[in-house]
Formats: structure tokens, C-alpha cells, sequence
């Protein structure tokens, strides 16, 4: 087995086509239904975002799916945004996906994603049918699919638990039937990722197809490798990743756009690749989808979590804010935050340090000496709060140095008890 390091690995700078899935795939993980007009709003957000292709639903599973897909067909549809649908490999749902994008297809930007289970354990204990009985399955559907569209994705359903010379045979008869894209999913999110860099690379090999078919990985996330598998099957030759916002999806979910696309940006040594992707809207796209599905994003999610770009601990604080000073930003974080739409921040919390103090108080108008910081830092951590807010921080060095109730010999050497009380009440008075 050979070592799929991707730095090691040369190739030309190529085009990656990010077709989301979050509003089918990333909306069958349970309890992330959303309406028609909010899926229409996601959908609108990922075009202007830029994505390639937005798979909005699998059109034959309820009316409601059907029409919500239709009218993105109508609204969102362009030349740089195809729509596309899913569909079993059987004329019903072929027809009923067709007809759903119908509108995207006369503007010649609508796909029709047929797929079938290729793996024995799905073939023997799902479909009940034999392999040769798959082979005419994909090639009547991918045939009469491409009747409607020309576009046409064929995805082999457990693709790496497939017998790899029947997946080849599977991929070849989809092409010669009219398929353009080829997706080879890690559907149960088993694979390891240089198991899946290689069996990209042999199927891709194997099937020995012209070099116009788009190859796609699909990854889930049941061991948190849903990231790297993708990004190793680009290097091995993959050029379209399916993914979802904020990696919503089946059971752990599927690969996260904004993870794929961010490790592409800010490595562009690793992975030679380009898209037409405006990274700087993902910050806008991922609070929508938490909040249409109600899936709250972890705060220490890579790229989108809410403390993703903070520092609350006092010797980051001081690397940090001396590196600002010099104009220098993120040297604690591997991604620059302003390229997916947020800003590196500075969070008083207990283990802070007087440099962020000093830095909040002046972000808040006040120029404290270091003296100063120190003591409004030891008063706000008293406070019992886990985050510290620059109005805590203000209200506490006004009441210290400004409103001279109490001069700060006095206050410095109040007892404990009298402290906490005092910030029991400046919490109250905060609060309001
Ligand atoms: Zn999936």
C-alpha cells in the first residue's frame, strides 16, 4: 500500500465543483425538516455563495419535496448554479425529478442524480437482486434519465463496500448509457483516508472512461473522517465533493463545505485546486442553516463554531494582540478567519491575561494602567462568569476608578465577602 501523502503528490491546478447537499442529504438527518420558504432562502444563500451544484431534494419522496424543489428549479437556477434531484433508479422517480427541475433544465442548468446500491450486502439484502440485474438497472435509468436532462450524476450507493471490478463495470455501464458525473460514496462512513484515496484512484483507473466524466466523493462522518477522506479523494483524482453546511446529515452527518473549502484555501500548496466558491459568505450561510434546521453548530466546530476564532487564555492574548500591533493576524490558527466571514477575537475569561484586559478597557474608550487592568481583571474573575464581557469590564473599572464611592486603597483591600457581594450586584445591574 502506497503512501498517499498529498503533499507528495503533483499534480495540476484543478477545478473543483462543490455540489451542496445540505437540503437533501443534510436535511434526512433527523429533526432537520424545514420548510419550502426556508429551503427556497438556503438555496438562494448557497447560489450567491457560489456553489456549483445545490442538490435541493429527492423529488419522489412526498409532494412537498417535489414543489419545493420545483420552485428552486424556477428561482434559483443559472448558469453558474445548477439544480439538481435526486432519483432511484426506477422511471417514477426519474420522471418525477425531471419534471421538479424541468425549469432548470430549459435554462440548461438542472441534473438528474440517479442511483443504486452496487455493494452484495445491499444488492442481496436491500434491492434482492442479482448483479447483473444492477448492471440493467443503471443502464435503463441512466438512459432514460438522460431522455429529460443532459446533465446526468450516477451515484453507486456503498461504493467502497462494492467488489471493486463489479463497481468498474458499474461506472463504465453508467457512462455508456449518458451518465457526466460519477460519484463514488463512502456511504456508511467506513472508510480511513488513504483507504479511500486508493480506491478512487483504482476505480478511476479501472473504469478507464474519457477523461470529460467529472468523478465525485461523497463522505460521512461516523468516525470524523468525513473532511479528510474528501480531501483525499480529490487528490486521487476526484473532482466534484458533495458536502453539506455546517456537515448536517444521516446519523454524524456528511462532509462539512466549509471545512473542505477552507482546508483548500489555506493550504493551496497541499491541494492545488480552485473554485468559484466566495469562502467570505460562509459565516452567513452556516448561522441560516443552524438556525432553519435548528442543528446549533458546536462552538469549537472547525471554520464555523462560535469560539473558533477566539482567544481566552492569557499567553495566546499576549501573542495575539503583540502580533496586531505589528499588523500581523492569526499567528494562534491555522485559517485566517476573515476568509470565511469572521474576526479574530480577544475573550475574558478566568484564565486571562492584563494585556487583554488592558486591551478590552480600550476597546471600550479606557486607557487603564497596567496596574489598573490587573486589578479590574482580579475583580471580574471573582465574578464566578465563564466569559467576562467588555460592559463587565467597563462597569467594573468605572466603579472602581471613576465613581469614587470607594477609593482603590480601600477597594484593594476590601475583604472577599464584600467584593463578591459588590459584583453580585454589578451583575444584576449588567443584566438589565
Ligand atoms: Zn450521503
Amino acid at each position: 500500500m502506497s503512501s498517499p501523502n498529498p503533499q507528495n503528490i503533483s499534480q495540476p491546478k484543478k477545478r473543483i465543483i462543490f455540489m451542496d447537499s445540505t437540503l437533501r442529504d443534510g436535511e434526512q438527518a433527523p429533526g432537520a425538516a424545514m420548510t419550502h420558504a426556508q429551503k427556497l432562502e438556503i438555496a438562494q444563500k448557497l447560489a450567491e455563495m457560489g456553489v456549483d451544484v445545490i442538490e435541493a431534494g429527492f423529488a419522489a419522496s412526498s409532494p412537498e419535496d417535489w414543489c419545493s424543489v420545483r420552485e428552486i428549479a424556477e428561482k434559483v437556477a443559472s448558469e453558474k448554479t445548477k439544480i439538481c434531484a435526486l432519483a432511484r433508479c426506477n422511471p417514477k422517480d426519474i420522471q418525477s425529478a425531471a419534471t421538479a427541475i424541468a425549469p432548470a433544465i430549459s435554462k440548461n442548468a438542472g441534473r438528474i442524480h440517479v442511483f443504486v446500491a452496487t455493494s452484495d450486502k445491499h444488492i442481496a439484502t436491500k434491492l434482492g437482486k442479482t448483479r447483473a440485474e444492477v448492471l440493467e438497472m443503471i443502464d435503463k435509468g441512466v438512459r432514460y434519465a438522460r431522455g429529460f436532462c443532459k446533465d446526468i450524476e450516477f451515484s453507486a450507493e456503498d461504493a467502497f463496500n462494492s467488489d471493486r471490478a463489479f463497481l468498474a463495470e458499474c461506472v463504465k455501464t453508467a457512462v455508456e448509457a449518458g451518465a457526466t458525473t460519477i460519484n463514488l460514496p463512502d456511504t456508511i462512513g467506513e472508510a480511513v483516508h488513504f483507504q479511500y484515496y486508493e480506491f478512487i484512484k483504482e476505480i478511476i483507473a479501472r473504469a478507464n472512461v474519457s477523461k470529460e466524466i467529472v468523478f465525485s466523493v461523497h463522505c460521512h462522518n461516523d468516525k470524523g473522517l468525513a473532511t479528510a477522506n474528501s480531501l483525499f479523494g480529490l487528490s486521487a483524482g476526484a473532482c466534484q465533493a458533495e458536502c453539506c453546511m455546517n456537515g448536517i446529515g444521516e446519523r454524524a452527518g456528511n462532509a462539512a463545505l466549509e471545512e473542505i473549502a477552507m482546508a483548500i484555501q489555506s493550504s493551496p500548496n497541499v491541494y492545488p485546486f480552485e473554485f468559484q466558491l466566495d469562502t467570505h459568505k460562509i459565516k452567513e450561510v452556516s448561522e441560516l442553516v443552524e438556525k432553519y434546521t435548528g442543528f446549533r453548530v458546536p462552538n469549537c466546530k472547525p471554520i464555523v463554531g462560535k469560539t473558533a476564532y477566539s482567544h481566552g487564555s492569557g499567553i495566546h492574548q499576549d501573542g495575539v494582540i503583540k502580533a496586531w500591533e505589528t499588523g500581523v493576524s492569526c499567528i494562534y490558527g491555522a485559517v485566517n478567519p476573515k476568509e470565511a466571514g469572521y474576526t479574530e477575537q480577544i475573550v475574558i475569561t478566568r484564565h486571562s491575561g492584563i494585556r487583554a484586559a488592558a486591551y478590552i478597557l480600550k476597546q471600550q474608550g479606557i486607557i487603564a494602567t497596567p496596574e489598573q487592568a490587573r486589578h479590574v481583571l482580579d475583580m471580574a474573575k471573582t465574578s464566578g462568569k465563564k466569559i467576562i464581557s467588555p460592559a463587565m469590564m467597563k462597569a467594573i473599572y468605572e466603579q472602581q476608578y471613576l465613581k469614587t464611592k470607594y477609593p482603590q486603597k480601600i477597594v484593594s483591600n476590601m475583604p472577599y465577602s464584600r467584593v463578591t457581594t459588590k459584583l453580585q450586584a454589578m451583575r444584576e445591574h449588567t443584566k438589565s
